[in-house]
């Protein structure tokens, strides 16, 4: 290729070395200066050093500073949070939409659903100022206090979640020596040994064999009304009912309370003093057993509970 040279500084060559030479001096001004290192990595100074003194520097990898294109650790948590509430959201719907044989089947199929679900729930309950379970751990921490050392006293825990009434007020009984206390929790799903699986539609404890049924915010199923029922077919006469349920799920405010304290005559349930409404988020009602029902004319209802977005 004919090389054309456009600015000779000594005059024009004359022989072929000379050509030859300035083609050489003018191809190398085109190209440029040889390229530098060119260092776009950290190195220490050492390698610097040497960078400098060779011709070739080959990129050490492991000096490499490297930016991970990940998302920030909090956007993450957050993000994680959400879906985690939306999980909770859904299997909130399907407790409180399906009758009790279709929520125990489908808890038994995913038991991790029942895990995710009472991890949204304890979040739901620590906002609360205080928690209705905790509630009846402190009142029957007392009632079990004035039992005598072998005096039978016999709980059915229904829809017990992980179990924490059973725990707590066994670990008192045995402390206290109190020999005929039996805690008895069932859930749809057993979170250990401390829990049986049973929908408390079909408890299989003995007809009038139980001093206290307690439902702490376990009302949820379609069905509900037939757990009422159990409850009264396992109360001995005289037997207690707790339940706490949440104040949004009654229709019509204190009216709606109020209405449901009274459809529990019907169920064989007498209230017991008056309704706890001191709590805000939740009320607590405490029946006795003042008759034996096996059926009833119509269902009880309460709305779903339904919990806001994060
Ligand atoms: N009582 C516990 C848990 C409340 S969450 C507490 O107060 O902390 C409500 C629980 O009721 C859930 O664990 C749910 O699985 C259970 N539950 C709902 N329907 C049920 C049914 N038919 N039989 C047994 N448990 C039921």
């Amino acid at each position: 290729m004919f090389f054309e040279v456009p600015d000779w500084k000594v005059g024009k060559p004359k022989t072929e070395d000379e050509v030859l030479k300035a083609r050489k001096e003018e191809e190398l001004k085109l190209k440029g200066p040889k390229p530098s290192k060119k260092v776009t990595f950290s190195e220490s100074s050492s390698k610097k050093k040497d960078a400098d003194k060779s011709e070739e520097v080959k990129p050490s990898v492991k000096s490499l500073k490297v930016t991970k294109p990940t998302v920030k650790k909090d956007e993450s948590e957050k993000l994680k949070a959400k879906l985690s509430g939306s999980r909770f959201r859904y299997l909130n719907q399907i407790l409180y939409e399906s009758d009790s044989k279709s929520a125990l089947s489908y808890f038994q199929e995913h038991q991790d659903d029942f895990l995710r679900y009472h991890e949204g729930f304890q979040e739901q309950t620590k906002k609360w100022p205080t928690n209705p379970v905790d509630i009846f751990i402190k009142d029957l921490s007392t009632l079990i206090g004035r039992l005598k050392d072998k005096e039978e006293f016999v709980v059915a825990d229904l829809g017990c979640g992980e179990g924490k009434l059973g725990l707590e007020i066994g670990a008192l009984a045995r402390k206290k020596s109190k020999r005929g206390v039996v805690v008895h929790s069932y859930d749809l799903v057993a979170v250990g040994d401390h829990v049986k699986v049973a929908s408390m539609t079909q408890v299989p404890l003995l007809d009038a064999s139980v001093n206290l049924v307690v439902f702490s915010l376990s009302l949820m199923n379609t069905d509900f009304t037939k757990a009422l029922l159990e409850a009264n077919r396992i109360l001995k006469p005289s037997g207690l009912l707790w339940i706490a349920e949440v104040e949004s799920r009654f229709d019509g405010g204190f009216a709606g309370i109020d209405g449901f304290g009274r459809k529990l005559w019907e169920f064989g349930f007498q209230l017991q003093g008056s309704m706890d409404l001191s709590h805000r988020v939740f009320v607590l009602m405490r029946f006795h057993k003042s008759k034996h029902v096996s059926k009833v004319t119509s269902d009880v209802t309460l709305k779903a509970c339904k919990y806001k977005k994060r």
